[in-house]
């Protein structure tokens, strides 16, 4: 495949979970990070994630994917943020992967592609360098590429079958030797034919929670891809839980002069 310099690069943007572990009340990539932030302002969640996307080399289209009940709010919020490509809102499917699959659908639309950049929300601060890092491996011909960071905690196996003891403790199986492990992040890049053909050749295991892939890398080693690694970073942690939200409104207010809430 040869791809165009610089490469037609279209990026989805997932931001159709519910955040039930936030416990906002509203969906997660609407919850605003600036201290003084509203629901759904430049600040949330998938507002930043949208900003950074646009710097990106080479990026010609975006499609955020949503809660299907809150399409229209999305839409609103993202015509309020003067983005410089077109930026297209979809109603996501019930796995993360469906979701994916349907942004890569409506990407489809926005004529030829070369490279599949695809970013969670709930990564907001992901550094647009970071994505570019992704995008130069596929352009240097890897087929699918994932940005990692090293482990710091030692790691241990469980058996997750294992009935939990009275007390609430959990055997340990077997200890993991960290060096040999790496968190994988989003943005991940795929050469476009390739997250096209495996986001179809498992379309059926997207439709069922226990069966879809958590992350684009696993349907690209599914489908037989090799898949690459570059350096990740720090501030693409992802926002899950209300201790993970806290850090990244203290990382934001410092990156942006603010104070914290
Ligand atoms: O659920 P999880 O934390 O793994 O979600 C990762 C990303 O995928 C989030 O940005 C979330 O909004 C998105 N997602 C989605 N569609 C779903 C579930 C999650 O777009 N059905």
């Amino acid at each position: 495949m040869t791809i165009s310099s610089p490469p037609r690069v279209g990026i989805v943007v997932t931001a159709a979970g519910s955040g039930s572990r936030l416990g906002y009340g509203v969906p997660k990539a609407l919850v605003p990070l600036a201290a003084d932030g509203q629901i759904g302002d430049d600040t949330s969640l998938f507002a930043l994630a949208l900003r950074h996307a646009q710097l990106v080399d080479g990026a010609a289209a975006i499609v955020v994917t949503a809660p299907a009940a809150e399409v229209e709010l999305f839409r609103s919020a993202t015509s309020r943020l003067g983005m410089v490509i077109p930026v297209a809102v979809v109603a996501g499917g019930p796995t993360r992967q469906a979701s994916v699959f349907a942004g890569l659908k409506a990407l489809r639309q926005a004529g030829e592609l070369d490279v599949a950049l695809i970013h969670d929300a709930a990564r907001a601060m992901t550094p647009s360098t970071t994505m570019d890092r992704v995008v130069a491996a596929i352009s240097a011909g890897a087929s699918a590429v994932v940005p990692t960071v090293a482990v710091a905690d030692t790691l241990a196996q469980i058996d997750p079958e294992a009935p939990q003891s009275v007390a609430g403790t959990r055997g340990i199986v077997a200890n993991v030797d960290r060096n040999t492990m790496r968190v994988v992040q989003t943005p991940q890049g795929f050469a476009w034919d390739v997250a096209w053909q495996m986001h179809t050749q498992f379309a059926d295991r997207g439709a069922h929670e226990q069966q879809a892939a958590t992350d684009d890398s696993t349907l690209a080693r599914w489908a037989g891809h090799q898949v690459v690694s570059v350096e990740g970073d720090a501030l693409a942690l992802k926002i899950t839980t209300p201790t993970d939200l806290a850090l990244a409104r203290v990382l934001f207010a410092q990156a942006t002069g603010g104070t914290p809430r």
